[in-house]
């Protein structure tokens, strides 16, 4: 137990520490990048280590698993969604998570939207891109991101706050630096086309695998699990 414990507190210290090294490779402020603790699958005891080494933010792919981690833990982290989610979920989640990293589809914003209004809260969201165009991936196509956000921004309970990508799983970190670079572009492009109920300030990539170069491709916020908490055991 205190083993994990002191475990966790060295990932994070590397993990920042790799962050600071990517942003100076490129002349960036660290502080433009924050870092998304990835708890999925993880024990309570594991989030509260991470508490204890100063990481305020996590993410969580499954729904149940936020709201009995929100049971537990209470508004003391701050969670984000980062996960697939189905419609007829919103409405658990939707009071316990700052943001919602992965808008892929129209109708999933429209139910947002719908369970924002209820609660009289605006609920900023980011779009998620399937940016290297693979077969398995939700998200939005590149072509489609800009008419998204001009659609989900018209929406008067959601902000559109950023992009979010998961780039393809690799071994080398390098091959996904074209993606990141494309996700950025994007990025830019729907700042510059200002539309209404769309505030870019967040642009959601890398992973344990690919952190390094999504920062130094413009990352604001890079997801992390394993590289924080270890490997996961999905049984
Ligand atoms: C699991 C997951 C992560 C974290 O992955 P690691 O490789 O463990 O860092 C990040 N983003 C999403 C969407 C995930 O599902």
């Amino acid at each position: 137990m205190e083993g994990m414990r002191n475990e966790i507190k060295t990932n994070l210290e590397i993990v920042r520490d790799n962050i600071r090294k990517a942003c100076e490779k490129v002349g960036r402020d660290p502080k433009e990048v924050t870092i998304c603790a990835v708890s999925k699958t993880k024990p309570v005891e594991d989030i509260e280590a991470a508490l204890e080494a100063g990481q305020k933010l996590f993410g969580e792919n499954y729904v149940q698993e936020i709201v009995a981690k929100y049971e537990a833990l209470g508004g003391k982290p701050e969670w984000h969604m980062i996960g697939h989610l189905q419609r007829n979920k919103v409405k658990y989640i939707i009071d316990k998570v700052t943001l919602i990293h992965s808008v892929d589809s129209l109708p999933l914003a429209l139910q947002i939207e719908k369970e924002a209004a209820k609660r009289g809260i605006v609920m900023p969201v980011l779009l998620e891109v399937n940016i290297a165009g693979e077969e398995s991936k939700w998200g939005f196509t590149k072509e489609e991101t800009l008419g998204a956000a001009r659609e989900i921004g018209a929406l008067p309970h959601i902000i559109v706050a950023g992009l979010m990508t998961s780039a393809p799983y690799t071994e080398d970190a390098e091959t996904n630096r074209l993606h990141f670079r494309n996700l950025k572009n994007l990025f830019d492009e729907v700042k510059t086309a200002n539309f209404s109920g769309v505030d870019p300030t967040v642009l959601s990539m890398g992973m344990t695998g690919d952190y390094m170069v999504a920062v130094e491709e413009g990352s604001t916020m890079v997801r992390v699990g394993t590289g924080i908490f270890g490997a996961r055991n999905y049984n």
